[in-house]
This record gives C-alpha cells, sequence and structure tokens, in this order.
C-alpha cells in the first residue's frame, strides 16, 4: 500500500472516511448489499460495483476501485475509535497553543452530525455513543484542569457558533430575526472577517460567550443548534444547505517569575524562600505570557448540492454559495497537501470563499487539519458515494 499513496506524508492535513452502518431504509430497500468496503488495517476503501455513468460490457466484473485515506473508519467502528485516533491528536496541538480545524464532509445523511456529536438529540446519549464534539470538550477541560493546578497557569475558554448561508453568516449565538438580517439598517451588525497584520484571520460582530464548564460549553452548542433548525422546517433541510462553524477559543496565560539581574547568585536561594519577604534579596519581577488558539468544528452543507450544481449547472444564488465553499475548501486543502509533499510554496487560494477565509488561519501554517469525509455504503448512495471518495482523495 505503501507505493500508492502517501498517506501520513501530510501532517497538517489529514483525510479520514467512515462509513455509517445501512440504515434500515437502506437495508429494506434491498440495497443491503455493500457496494463500498472499508479495509481500516489498509486505510482503503473498496469499490466494488460498476461506476453506473460507465456500464461495462456485461458478463465481465466491475473492476475495484481502490482509495487510500490517512485513516478510514468500517460501519462497526465506534465514536471512540474515531475520536482517539483523529481527533485526539488535533486536541492536544490546540492545548499547546496551536489552531486546529475538524471538518465533515459528505452527502445530507451520510453521518456528519452524528459523527461531529452535536446533533439535538446529543445530550442525551449515553457516553458511547458521543461524537466528536463532546469528548473534544471532556478533554479540552480536564487538561486544563490539571494545568491549573500549578498557580502560575490561568485560562479562559470562549465559544462561537456561526451559520454560513448563501455567503452570508449567521451568528447562531446571537441570532436577529431572519427578516432584518437581509435589512441594510441590520447589515453593521452582520458578523465580517479581515485579516490582520500577522495573518490572523479577526471576526467583528460574533458573539464570544465565556465558558467556564464542560456544560456551560456543551448548552451553548445545544442552544445554536436549536436556533439553526428553527430558521427553517426541518434540521436536515437547514444543514443540508449551510455550513455550521462551532469554534473554541482558548486563551493560556502562564506567569514567569524572575528576579532581577544583580540578585542573580542568590536565585536559588530566594526562591526557595520566595514566600518570606525578609530573606528575599530582591523583588520578585513577574511576566505574563499568553498563548491563544482557537478550534473550529464544522458541519459542512451536504456535498450533494456541490454535484448537482455541478451536473445541472443551476444558477440559483444558493447552489452557487454553497458550491463555492465546497469548491475553494478542496482546492485549499489539495493545496496543502501539495504544499507538504514537495515542500515547496504553493497559492493556496484562501480568498476565494467566505468559508475558506474563515477558516484561514486555522488551515495550513502551524494549525492542524482534519477533513472526515462522510458515507454510506449502500448501493442507492453509489454516485454520491464516490463522488465523496474522489473529493476526499483530492483533498489528501
Ligand atoms: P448528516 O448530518 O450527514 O446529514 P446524520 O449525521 O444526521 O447525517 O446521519 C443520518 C442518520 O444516520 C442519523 O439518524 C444518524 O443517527 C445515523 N448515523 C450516521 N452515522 C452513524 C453511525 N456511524 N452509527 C450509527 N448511526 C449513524
Ligand atoms: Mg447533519
Amino acid at each position: 500500500a505503501n507505493s500508492i499513496g502517501s498517506a501520513g506524508v501530510s501532517s497538517c492535513v489529514r483525510v479520514a472516511v467512515r462509513l455509517r452502518p445501512l440504515s434500515a431504509k437502506e437495508l429494506l430497500d434491498g440495497g443491503g448489499a455493500p457496494v463500498v468496503d472499508a479495509q481500516p488495517s489498509q486505510n482503503a476503501v473498496i469499490v466494488r460495483a460498476a461506476d453506473p455513468l460507465q456500464p461495462h460490457a456485461s458478463g465481465h466484473p466491475a473492476a475495484a476501485r481502490i482509495f487510500l485515506f490517512d485513516d478510514v473508519y468500517a460501519p462497526s467502528d465506534s465514536q471512540e475509535a474515531v475520536y482517539t485516533r483523529s481527533v485526539k491528536p488535533l486536541v492536544d496541538c490546540f492545548l499547546s497553543g496551536f489552531n486546529a480545524t475538524t471538518l465533515a464532509y459528505g452527502q445530507t445523511g451520510s453521518g456528519k452530525t452524528w459523527t461531529m456529536g452535536t446533533g439535538l438529540e446529543a445530550s442525551s446519549l449515553p457516553q458511547e455513543l458521543q461524537g466528536i464534539v463532546p469528548r473534544a470538550i471532556a478533554d479540552i477541560f480536564s487538561s486544563l484542569a490539571l494545568k491549573k493546578q500549578q498557580p502560575t497557569f490561568s485560562f479562559s475558554v470562549h465559544v462561537s457558533f456561526l451559520e454560513l448561508y448563501n455567503e452570508d453568516f449567521i451568528d447562531l449565538l446571537n441570532p436577529r430575526p431572519r427578516s432584518a438580517a437581509s435589512s441594510s439598517s441590520a447589515a453593521s451588525f452582520a458578523p465580517t472577517i479581515r485579516e490582520d497584520a500577522h495573518g490572523n484571520i479577526i471576526w467583528t460582530n460574533v458573539r464570544e460567550e465565556p465558558v467556564s464548564s464542560p456544560k456551560e460549553l456543551l448548552s451553548c452548542l445545544q442552544r445554536g443548534s436549536l436556533c439553526r433548525s428553527t430558521g427553517s422546517t426541518d434540521m436536515n433541510a437547514s444543514s443540508s444547505r449551510s455550513h455550521a462553524i462551532f469554534s473554541i477559543i482558548l486563551k493560556q496565560n502562564i506567569t514567569e517569575e524572575f528576579f532581577t539581574q544583580n540578585s542573580a547568585s542568590n536565585i536559588p536561594d530566594a526562591s526557595r524562600h520566595a514566600d518570606s519577604p525578609f530573606l528575599e534579596p530582591n523583588p520578585k519581577q513577574t511576566t505574563q505570557k499568553s498563548l491563544v488558539s482557537k478550534f473550529h468544528f464544522v458541519d459542512l452543507a451536504g456535498s450533494e448540492r456541490l454535484k448537482r450544481t455541478n451536473a445541472e449547472g443551476d444558477r440559483k444564488r444558493e447552489g452557487i454559495s454553497i458550491n463555492v465553499g465546497l469548491l475553494a475548501l478542496g482546492n485549499v486543502i489539495s493545496a496543502l497537501g501539495d504544499e507538504s509533499r514537495s515542500s515547496t510554496t504553493t497559492h493556496v487560494p484562501y480568498r476565494d470563499s467566505k468559508l475558506t477565509r474563515l477558516l484561514q488561519d486555522s488551515l495550513g501554517g502551524n494549525s492542524r487539519t482534519l477533513m472526515i469525509a462522510c458515507a454510506s455504503p449502500s448501493e442507492s448512495s453509489f454516485g454520491e458515494t464516490v463522488s465523496t471518495l474522489t473529493y476526499a482523495n483530492r483533498a489528501r
């Protein structure tokens, strides 16, 4: 397998594929025999059926196609397995002060929200069925609690939750009536993004809610998800058309103590008696070091729109916008992959969409990115699944 792919070469961007179990409906429809197979031990997905668009001569078995990825999950793989293998390393980087992004890609119904663990029912699920976000939140807070045992360490956590619909941002933690959002008087309140001189992405008019526990963080998630679904007749209608970006912003402060220079020889002694003003030859000085890092969890719009837009030349605004975001994301991730493979500088087209612009300082560079492409193994989804695998393969 090593000779075919370059899995593991691109360290800053990883692409995983997760096949979900067949649904009851898919089983009933007789699409029972999976036509797409995961081989986790090889990091491979095998497509067994022929491409319906390229019918092969009857009598000849369809040639199997093999796609390789950084991580592959079979329908039987648990939420914990996905988290531990693919996401936990990003959580560790985030806690060390680096930005991180996890994106879920796939057609509507392929398991994006399930994998992210951000569905409305998420809080009532037993622990072993919880997805990525609740697990990451638990790990982040328990690590911070450990660090906090050092008196020199302090931290704050803020959370924001944006929806990107038709290239417009909606702040799910500070929603405005949708009618008002389109009027010109509300334009000055609309979330906007820009880049500062250091390449950091700055957003304005975005609520960053302070949270101090996993419970508070999860309730923000719940609140935003609820707000997202009430904007449309049902949750899936909304989530198939828009991107949801849930972000955790961590600020870590480390207070460093030092002594003035002329007492350098006394430092060991002085620090031993640091609490006693009588034994301290020189006043202590302190400096504060701050580290800010962001972790974005992105539940992308359904990828079926991307395909339909391509296939039918749909000129409707909505179709075009979703196309722009998903296409730009594919191009950005692909360019980052090229860069790390060839170690040359490639133009990374962040500016081509609001989605990639927003995530610019958290994709590539020092940051860590994981894309999880979700797919159904059923025959009825065959075309969409192949298109998802192709997109994800290119991203890798
Ligand atoms: P999407 O967000 O991509 O539209 P969902 O996450 O809502 O898709 O998944 C569609 C359905 O499939 C949901 O009922 C979900 O609970 C179920 N599902 C998805 N992935 C899995 C999985 N790995 N194990 C069990 N059920 C799953
Ligand atoms: Mg969804």
